[in-house]
């Protein structure tokens, strides 16, 4: 789940090292951070300890990423240069601002999003503070790093955040104490930030695909009106917002993914406009299977539903495409719990699945829940599931050889299909010849557990590639 990157060029007076850490809405935060310091001067550096400023933005996810976090900013502490400036933005500084900058003195500041760039100073202005702590999490949330402008994409795809925030109550997850509820950006605004990352600039071709991403996509726009407005709009789903989203999203980019679709959400014409846009792929955010158990966690769905609607859409495209996350030791959770998220496993037979441990987070519902399950238990559990799905994770793979698909390159020798998201699935192993950015028709020729390799289609073959992009196409 969780990605570090850091990044740059050494160019001018002042320059910066930005270390993400995190899933891609947190790398989405870095990206517009990357447009504000450039917008105030500053130019990337090749490393940590040639930089002017070190910008740490963390993760708060569960306690494995706040000690990753905590890790790397100590690291950075060691590397940089003296007189330079290290800030610690992110989550963990919305989340636990006070107490960061107490612990780590090392920091010169802490600092939430919201506080950081706040006008009237002007972004990063008041990263020069020293020893600040961030304002309450209501003057975090009055200004977001969503509406910034950002650079363009080195990639061939980039990630695009919808809205800020989420309105559900999950019993696991702080994500709505700290991030607050959610805010839907305008889609104006997202189309004209789609536009700019697919025709790119000087320096960059622009991107062939969009992988769209929220705490909880499929509510996007829902805040943006009453639940009695959308009725009377005839929107009683409240699903309108995302569907013309996904379809006005599809209408400038090659590709457009989406990622992180709450499973009551995903309606039927979500759906059909997922499957319009020839990526079939549905990362439905699952968390577990057994009612009892989500009932505690305070989430929709079961089993018997969950596989009823990966069937119903298996059967409209049997290029689909599924990848869920679950949670091992959630209070309560018993054997029997257990052995139906296995035996969902084998039924599904998803192509990807993430495997986490339960963390009680401080401000959860779960936080105080009586039986917690024994963390050597759940670890145990986790490894069964995480080797259960390897297999059929590596059977679906298998299957893929033998077959044509359009292949994005992303880089020497790395491309993908539709079945797989940047960051966090498998890849395509494909010549080191191909220019990145390209699109090639290709045939699927082994399969390497999670990755597959690809040789191109020779010119002038006929294809029978199945996907929608419209290369090779029958
Ligand atoms: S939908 Fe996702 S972000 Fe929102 S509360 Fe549930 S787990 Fe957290």
């Amino acid at each position: 789940m969780d990605t570090s990157s850091g990044q740059g060029v050494d160019v001018g007076e002042q320059r910066y090292w930005l270390q993400t850490l995190g899933c891609p809405k947190n790398r989405v935060d870095s990206d517009k951070l990357d447009g504000v310091l450039a917008a105030d001067g500053y130019h990337p550096s090749t490393s940590p300890d040639t930089a002017d400023l070190v910008v740490v933005n963390t993760c708060a996810f569960i306690e494995a990423a706040r000690q990753e976090s905590i890790d790397t900013i100590l690291t950075l502490d060691r590397q940089r240069r003296p007189g330079s400036r290290l800030v610690v933005t992110g989550c963990m500084a919305e989340r636990y601002g006070e107490e960061l900058a107490l612990a780590l003195p090392e920091v010169d500041l802490v600092a939430g999003f919201g506080v950081s760039l706040a006008p009237p100073t002007g972004a990063p202005v008041s990263l020069r503070r020293r020893g600040s702590t961030p304002a309450p999490s209501a003057s975090a949330r009055s200004f977001d790093l969503l509406e910034l402008p950002r650079p363009a994409s080195r990639e061939s795809w980039a990630y695009l955040k919808a809205a800020e925030g989420c309105d559900r109550a999950c019993g696991f997850c702080a994500i709505p104490s700290f991030r607050g509820p959610q805010r839907s950006r305008t889609m104006h605004d997202l189309i004209a930030e789609v536009e700019a990352l697919v025709s790119g600039d000087g320096g960059s071709p622009g991107v062939k695909e969009i992988v769209i991403v929220a705490q909880d996509l499929a509510s996007y726009g829902r805040d943006r009106s009453t639940r009695r407005q959308r009725r009377l709009e005839g929107d009683p789903e409240g699903e309108r917002s995302i569907v013309e989203l996904v379809r006005a999203v599809s209408a400038i980019a090659e590709r457009t993914r989406l990622l992180y679709l709450y499973p009551s959400s995903l309606t039927d014409r979500l759906v059909d406009a997922i499957l319009d846009t020839g990526v079939p792929y549905f990362d439905l955010s699952l968390q577990h299977v057994s009612r009892p158990l989500m009932a505690r966690m305070r989430r929709w769905g079961d089993k018997v539903r969950f596989l009823d609607r990966i069937d119903r859409i298996r059967r409209l495209d049997d290029m689909a495409t599924f990848r869920s996350s679950f949670i091992l030791g959630y209070p309560g959770e018993t054997e029997a719990d257990h052995d139906q998220l296995l035996s969902f496993l084998s039924e599904a037979e998803l192509d990807w699945a993430g495997f986490f441990l339960f963390s009680a987070e401080q401000g959860t519902l779960a936080y105080d829940l009586d039986d917690q399950v024994d963390p050597g238990l759940a670890l145990e559990r986790m490894r069964e599931c995480a080797e259960l799905q390897d297999r059929i994770t590596a059977e679906r793979r298998d299957r893929l050889v033998g077959q044509r698909r359009s292949v994005l390159v992303d880089a020497v020798g790395v491309g993908r299909t539709v079945h797989e998201a940047p960051e966090i699935d498998g890849v395509v192993r494909i010549p080191d010849s191909l220019a990145a950015g390209s699109i090639m028709d290709m045939t699927i020729v082994e399969s390497l557990g999670v990755d597959v390799v690809a040789d191109p289609v020779p010119a002038g073959s006929r294809g029978a590639v199945t996907d929608t992009l419209g290369v090779g196409a029958p």
